[in-house]
Parts: structure tokens; C-alpha cells; sequence
């Protein structure tokens, strides 16, 4: 390490993700002397882009905005002259969802069978949104309901592990609401956002010392100081100790991050020519191969959507998420039988490339976003809780009711911003 010069700053920001680029707003405006030290060689962390050989409109991580009525980046975007598509916010609706069973489409009243199963399940949600008691998230579905399989991979894509490993508590404080495609893609606007901030990329963070009055920053080649950090990096960095604190982090503190685990949540992208699909074939559709529906290993749910380029984008979540990153080929394999089967083997020529995400296996996050172990959502506020008014911390998982979503960290990166300033006029 040469250590020539110090930087000086009133406050430095570890990760350049929404969390870290919110954050940095605030500061800006407020005039307070801050950098962003980001490892990776972009901004955005989970909001990223594909290669340009793909089309760098596809949002390999985040891309619908949740809770679209009172979504932050509405705003943003708005700001940016980014379109954003409000027609097909209920496109998740049970109503609207494509359910293909054995390959064939889903009567009308199974449909409703799988309405009725989802109903009574957000019924037995709704008790450990009025209780302080938690349990698995799976003790909210009937297994000998039929559509359990098919809720059963639904909760596990959204949470990224398997319902049954998920605090029901920390799933109930959820909010529903519409989810807001950008198809010129979220990862493109949150570049043209973080436009102007103070950020040094390429420059892993390596090592905090936060025992003194001024705290001392390492990265592999420079050393900074600050009056106050702020941590935006993913629970998987924390978890992993990517990042060495002295002193320690106190053990509330090294709790919290390994009761907040983070999922696994993949994606297979699928680019095809134009003029491949029709308008009526566009939406979000739920396959369950088995007709019997009983197999949730064989569940997957796809998207088909015409712009930026005619593509489908396959999701999935925990064990089978993480497959993808050791086989992808395998998985290729797969949607390409399933694609022509569904499609007709005509529809093969019309396939111009696949592309797929790695998130578990990111350096600098270690999975997709965190989820609370049964009897842990409490301590979302524990990871939050800031250090002797030096260390602050930020990010989805530091956040309650929007945790694993870009306004939940957008939310996070304001408030401890805020916190940082006041704490700083004190
Ligand atoms: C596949 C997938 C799909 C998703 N879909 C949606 C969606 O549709 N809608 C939605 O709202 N949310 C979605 N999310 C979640 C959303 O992307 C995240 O909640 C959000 O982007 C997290 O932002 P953050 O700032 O908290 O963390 P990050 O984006 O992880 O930012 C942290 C930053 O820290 C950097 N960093 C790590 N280690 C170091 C270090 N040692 N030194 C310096 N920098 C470091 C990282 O490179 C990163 O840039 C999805 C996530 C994934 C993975």
C-alpha cells in the first residue's frame, strides 16, 4: 500500500449502488466534502446492464420498480426523460398470468382455484403482520392444497431461498403494489443518475479503523480519512469479511449480518429476431412441465417482452438459481426444448443469443438481496444502527417493508445521509 498522500473527506461512501448514489445526493446538496470508493469498475452494483452484444437494455440484476404508485425513481425518472411503461403494472396478477400445466394453457377455473389458494395464504400472512410472533414463511401455505408447488416457487423466487427457510414476518410487512417496467432499462437510468458524484471506481475497500476520532480508510492502493463512514456493500461482503474493521464490529452487529442472509435470485435471458412473437403473447407466464403439478424442482416463470428487442427473460430463485451459475449450459439447454415446444421448432432460427446472470458468485455482492431467518427481521434495524455517531450503515437489507429492492435502498441511502448530516451539526 503507498500511503503518499491521504485523502481527506467529512464523509466517505463504500459502494456505488443506489444506496451509495442516493446517499451521495444528499451529501452534495447539503455541501458536505464526501467521495463514493466503489471495487467494481461501474456504478450500480445490483442495477446492472448486459454486455452491448446483448443489449445493454437488459437489467441482468434489478428492473421492474415495486410499489410503482409511490415509487421513489418515478420521480428520477421522470427528472432523466426516462419513458417508463405504466400500462402493465399488474402484470404479476394472478388475472394476467399466463399458467401453462403440461405445456397446455390453464382453464378458467383452475385459474381461479389458484387465486382462491393465494388468497387464503395472504390470509394467513396477514396474522404475523398484526403479531410480533414469526414463523416460516411456509407455514402460511396448506402443502395439501394442489397449488402449493406453484406458491410454494412463486415466494421462493421473490425471497430468493426456499419459503420455508424465510421469516413470515418479514415477508408480511411487504407492501403489494403495481411493478413499473424502464425498457430502455433500470441499470441504464441509474447511470445517467449517478451522473456528477464524487466516486473513485476500481477501489476495493479493504480495511476501516474506526477507534479513534478520525477514521482511516485502506484500499489496496490509497488511504483515506473522514469524520464518517458510510457502508452501503451487500450483507454477502459483510458476511464474508471482504472488510476488515478495527476494531471488530460489536456482536449485535456481526449477528445481524448472518441472520440477514442473502438469496439467490437468476436470470436466462433470451434474444430473439423481430416479428418473433405476437402482441397476445407477450406477459408473464408460470410452467409447470409435470401436469400433475407436483414437482416445484421442474417450476419455472418467464417474461416475453417486445422492447428494447423482442426477448424472454426466465427467472429463478434459491437452489435452482444458484444451479444456473454451475450449469448454465444445462439450463440453456432446457428453455431451448421448452422454447420450441411451447413455440413450435420453427421458433429456433429466431434465437439470437441467451445470456445469464451469476449472482451468487459476484465479488463484490455474493448473492441477489438478503432475507430474514425465521425470528430475525428485528434485526434489519440492528444492521442499521450506527457506530459511536461514526460508522452508519445502508442498503436493502438495512431496511424495513422495502428490503431487496432498489427504493428500499434508494430510502436507505437518504435516511442515513440525513442521519450523517445532523449527527454532524451535533
Ligand atoms: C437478479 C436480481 C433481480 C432484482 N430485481 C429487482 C427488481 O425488479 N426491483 C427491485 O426493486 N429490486 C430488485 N432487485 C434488488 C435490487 O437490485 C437491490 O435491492 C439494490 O440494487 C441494492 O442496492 P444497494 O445499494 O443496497 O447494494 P449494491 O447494489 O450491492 O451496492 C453496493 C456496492 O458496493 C460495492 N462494493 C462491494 N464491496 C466493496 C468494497 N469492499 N469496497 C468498495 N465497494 C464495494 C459493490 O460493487 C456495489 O456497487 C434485484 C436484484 C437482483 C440481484
Amino acid at each position: 500500500m503507498s500511503n503518499n498522500k491521504i485523502f481527506d473527506y467529512e464523509v466517505i461512501i463504500v459502494g456505488a449502488g443506489i444506496a451509495g448514489i442516493s446517499a451521495a445526493k444528499i451529501l452534495d446538496n447539503n455541501n458536505i466534502s464526501n467521495i463514493v470508493i466503489e471495487a467494481n469498475n461501474r456504478v450500480g452494483g445490483r442495477a446492472k446492464k448486459a454486455p452491448e452484444s446483448f443489449g445493454n437494455w437488459f437489467d441482468l440484476g434489478c428492473s421492474y420498480l415495486h410499489e410503482g404508485e409511490i415509487n421513489p425513481f418515478r420521480t428520477v425518472a421522470k427528472s432523466l426523460n426516462v419513458p417508463i411503461d405504466h400500462q402493465n403494472g399488474d402484470i404479476f396478477s394472478i388475472e394476467k398470468t399466463k399458467y401453462l400445466f403440461g405445456e397446455k394453457p390453464l382453464l378458467i377455473n383452475k385459474k381461479k382455484k389458484i387465486e382462491k389458494s393465494y388468497n387464503n395464504f395472504l390470509v394467513e400472512l396477514n396474522f404475523y403482520r398484526e403479531n410480533v410472533e414469526d414463523n416460516r414463511l411456509s407455514s402460511c401455505l396448506n402443502i395439501n392444497d394442489p397449488n402449493y408447488p406453484i406458491l410454494f416457487d412463486y415466494l421462493t423466487g421473490l425471497n430468493g431461498i426456499e419459503a420455508n427457510l424465510v421469516s413470515a414476518r418479514d415477508f408480511a410487512s411487504v407492501n403489494e403494489g403495481k411493478d413499473l417496467i424502464i425498457e430502455s432499462g433500470l441499470a441504464n437510468m441509474i447511470d445517467k443518475w449517478a451522473t456528477g458524484i464524487n466516486i473513485n471506481l476500481n477501489n476495493q475497500v479493504k480495511q476501516i479503523n474506526w477507534g479513534r476520532k478520525q477514521i482511516e480508510i485502506y484500499t489496496k492502493s490509497k488511504k483515506y480519512v473522514c469524520k464518517s463512514v458510510l457502508l452501503t456493500v451487500s450483507n454477502g461482503i459483510l458476511a464474508n469479511e471482504d472488510i476488515a474493521f478495527i476494531p471488530k464490529l460489536p456482536d449485535y452487529k456481526i449477528r445481524a449480518i448472518h441472520n440477514l442472509p442473502m438469496g439467490i435470485l437468476n436470470k436466462i435471458g433470451v434474444l430473439f429476431e423481430e416479428g418473433t412473437f405476437k402482441d397476445n403473447q407477450l406477459g408473464w407466464y408460470v410452467v409447470t412441465p409435470d401436469k400433475y403439478q407436483n414437482k416445484i424442482s421442474e417450476i419455472f416463470s418467464f417474461e416475453i417482452r417486445k422492447k428494447e428487442k423482442e426477448h424472454m427473460i426466465f427467472f429463478f430463485g434459491g437452489k435452482k438459481g444458484s444451479d444456473i451459475e454451475n450449469y448454465p449450459k444445462k439450463y440453456y439447454k432446457k428453455i431451448i426444448e421448452f422454447i420450441k415446444k411451447q413455440f413450435g421448432d420453427n421458433i429456433e432460427k429466431n434465437i439470437i443469443k441467451l445470456i445469464h446472470s451469476s449472482w451468487g458468485k459476484d465479488p463484490y455482492s455474493k448473492g441477489a438481496y438478503s432475507y430474514a431467518l425465521p425470528g430475525h427481521n428485528f434485526e434489519r434495524d440492528l444492521l442499521k444502527k450506527t457506530l459511536d455517531k461514526k460508522v452508519y450503515f445502508a442498503g436493502e437489507a438495512t431496511i424495513n417493508k422495502t428490503y431487496g429492492t432498489c427504493h428500499g435502498a434508494y430510502i436507505s441511502g437518504n435516511y442515513a445521509a440525513n442521519k450523517i448530516i445532523n449527527d454532524l451539526k451535533n
